[in-house]
């Protein structure tokens, strides 16, 4: 569901995790009028903040967030639970919490019982990089921003949270944690364990010399259907380990599907072949 647009008066913005995420929220968040409070465990990274403008105040002590109406824990999903018990002391029991991991199931499960004036949320936005060099402007401009509400939620962490991020030009949505990780289980997660198993499958060619030609050969196809597969170990790793039912239910779909293809091509059944291909061509736009 998508949500309606809100004003919103100048905030304190707590933001714990000034990398890409963390970083770039800052950046667009502070030019609006609210109040940017940084916190890195580096103080190096704190510094640079301030010096670049990024916030108005930044530490590496989360009593900073102890002034702010509202936090984004900008921390990778492995660092979430971890962080929020270290936080959650310094909070004003007003201090609307959201975060912002790519996972929302288990990110909702381990802090909502924590802090009760929790809302889930998911940036569909990012890059290759990361830290707060790779931060920039307009990261989540036209991007979907998922809010993952659940029964417990109250009205004014929606509210708030929402606001805030409709603010950054966001398209927002609303869904259950456990629908937003099968939604993304299908088009961020598959396809990453899809695209890396491609990368291998080439890798099974035992004739050096064709595979030798097909590497030089390789172009714009296999560069698009490579990109995925072909990135930060750590984040595919994080996927499965975060998402892990979901992804096997996608992944389970999807070899059902090639087993269909494969059966397809034996049996040279080439009119359904051609009626699949021409579905999903029809298809592709409505996911882009
Ligand atoms: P990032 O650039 O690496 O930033 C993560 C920040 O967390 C860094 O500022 C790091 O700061 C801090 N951090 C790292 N390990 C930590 C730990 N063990 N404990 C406490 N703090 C730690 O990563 P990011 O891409 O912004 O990702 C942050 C969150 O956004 C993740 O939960 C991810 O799932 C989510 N997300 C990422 C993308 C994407 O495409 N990158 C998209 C949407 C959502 P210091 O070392 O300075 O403390």
């Amino acid at each position: 569901m998508q949500v309606g647009s809100m004003q919103v008066g100048a905030m304190k913005v707590g933001i714990v995790g000034l990398g890409l995420i963390g970083g770039s929220l800052a950046i667009d968040l502070r030019p609006l009028g609210h109040t940017i409070l940084g916190v890195s465990r580096n103080p190096k990274t704190c510094q640079a903040a301030i010096d670049r403008g990024i916030v108005d105040d930044a530490s590496s002590d989360l009593k900073l967030m102890s002034a702010a109406d509202v936090v984004f824990l900008c921390v990778p999903l492995s660092a979430i639970a971890a962080t929020t018990e270290q936080l959650i002391p310094h909070l004003l029991p007003t201090t609307v919490l959201t975060d912002v991991g790519s996972v929302k199931t288990t990110v909702v499960e381990t802090i909502a019982p924590l802090w009760p004036n929790f809302i889930g949320g998911h940036p569909m936005a990012g890059t290759a990089d990361s830290g707060l060099d790779a931060a920039f402007s307009g990261l989540f401009t036209d991007k979907a921003y998922v809010l993952t509400p659940i029964e417990t939620t109250p009205p004014i962490a929606l509210e708030t949270v929402t606001s805030l991020v409709r603010s950054l030009q966001c398209r927002v949505y609303q869904c259950h944690p456990a629908e937003h990780d099968r939604a993304v289980a299908w088009i961020s997660h598959l396809p990453v364990m899809v695209s890396a198993s491609l990368i291998a499958a080439c890798l099974t060619e035992t004739d050096p010399t064709v595979l030798d030609l097909a590497q030089k050969f390789a172009s714009s196809g296999f560069r698009d259907t490579s990109r995925v597969g072909g990135g930060n170990p750590e984040l595919g790793l994080m996927m499965a380990t975060y998402n892990r039912e979901a992804l096997l239910r996608s992944l389970q779909a999807y070899q059902q599907q090639l087993g269909q293809v494969i059966q397809q091509i034996e049996q040279k059944d080439w009119a359904t072949l051609e009626s699949e291909l021409t579905q999903t061509q029809q298809i592709r736009p409505q996911f882009l």
